[in-house]
C-alpha cells in the first residue's frame, strides 16, 4: 500500500478509535436518564406544588440535577437503580435521599452563587454536589466515618473543589464558617437544634425533617427573621433516617 493510503487508513483507525471512546464516555455518562428523571422530578414538584409552595423546578436546579452523576454517589450494586426517583441504601443503615426530595430541599434553600450552605449528613454527597453547583461553598458533616471519608474522597474524584466535608455531630453545627445563608438536615431531628438556629444568618433558611425517628416526620422552613426571630412552616410529611449524635 502507498505511504499516504497507509496515513489515510491509520486516520480513519484513530478516527473510529476516538468515536469509540467518546460514544463509550456518553453511554457510561447516562445523561439521557438523568434527563428523564429531571422530568419526572419537575412532574412530583408541580403535582405537589400547592402544599410545598415550589412547583417549579428553577432553571439552576435543573440543571444542577442533569448535571451530577447520581450513579457515582450509590454502591455498585445500586447503580442500575440510580435514576430511579427513589431512596437507596448507601451501607451502614444509611440512604441517599430520593431525588425529589434532594430537588425540594435545594429549591426551599433558595441557593444563590454568593452563599454559603452548611449541610448536616453527608451521607453519600450527592445533595451536597447539587448544592455545590448554585452555591460558592458547601460544609457538609456526617458522623458516620466512614461515610464522611468515602463521600469526601469522591467529592474530591469528582472534582467539587468548593465542598469541604468534616467528620463529626453535625447537631452542634460548624461554628468556624458560620454564619449560613442556609443549613440543610438530611436527617430528621426530634427539634430544630439550637445551635443551627444560632448558626443561620438573619434572612437565612433553613430546611430540615422534624418528627420521631422511624415515623413520618414533617419537613419544616425555618427563616430567621432581620431581628433573629424564626418562622416555620411545615412544607410535607417526609420519611428520613434519624439524626444521631449526643444532644437529642
Ligand atoms: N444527604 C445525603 C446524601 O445526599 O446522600 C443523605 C443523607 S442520609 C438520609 C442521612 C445522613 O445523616 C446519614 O449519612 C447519617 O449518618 C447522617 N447523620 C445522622 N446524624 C448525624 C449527625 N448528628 N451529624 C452528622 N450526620 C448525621
Amino acid at each position: 500500500m502507498p505511504a499516504t493510503a497507509l496515513r489515510l487508513a491509520a486516520t480513519a483507525l484513530l478516527l473510529l478509535a476516538a468515536l469509540d471512546a467518546a460514544h463509550a464516555a456518553a453511554s457510561d455518562d447516562r445523561a439521557d436518564e438523568r434527563q428523564r428523571l429531571t422530568q419526572t422530578v419537575a412532574a412530583q414538584m408541580r403535582e405537589t406544588g400547592s402544599a410545598t409552595g415550589r412547583p417549579a423546578l428553577s432553571e439552576r436546579v435543573t440543571t444542577a440535577l442533569r448535571q451530577v452523576p447520581r450513579h457515582a454517589f450509590v454502591p455498585e450494586d445500586q447503580r442500575l437503580y440510580a435514576y430511579v426517583n427513589r431512596p437507596l441504601p448507601i451501607g451502614h443503615g444509611q440512604t441517599i435521599s430520593q431525588p425529589y426530595i434532594v430537588a425540594l430541599m435545594t429549591e426551599l434553600a433558595q441557593p444563590q452563587p454568593d452563599h454559603k450552605v452548611l449541610e448536616v449528613g453527608t451521607g453519600s454527597g450527592y445533595q451536597a454536589a447539587v448544592m455545590a453547583r448554585l452555591v460558592r461553598t458547601v460544609y457538609s458533616m456526617e458522623i458516620i466515618e466512614p461515610l464522611g471519608l468515602a463521600a469526601r474522597e469522591r467529592l474530591q474524584t469528582l472534582g467539587y473543589r468548593n465542598v469541604e466535608v468534616r467528620l463529626g455531630d453535625g447537631y452542634h453545627g460548624w461554628e468556624e464558617h458560620a454564619p449560613y445563608d442556609a443549613i440543610l438536615v438530611t436527617a430528621a431531628a426530634s427539634h430544630i437544634p439550637p445551635p443551627l438556629i444560632r448558626q443561620l444568618k438573619p434572612g437565612g433558611r433553613m430546611v430540615i425533617p422534624v418528627g420521631a425517628a422511624f415515623l413520618v416526620q414533617q419537613l419544616m422552613l425555618v427563616e430567621k427573621n432581620a431581628d433573629g426571630t424564626v418562622s416555620t412552616r411545615q412544607i410535607l410529611p417526609v420519611a428520613f433516617v434519624p439524626l444521631t449524635g449526643g444532644a437529642r
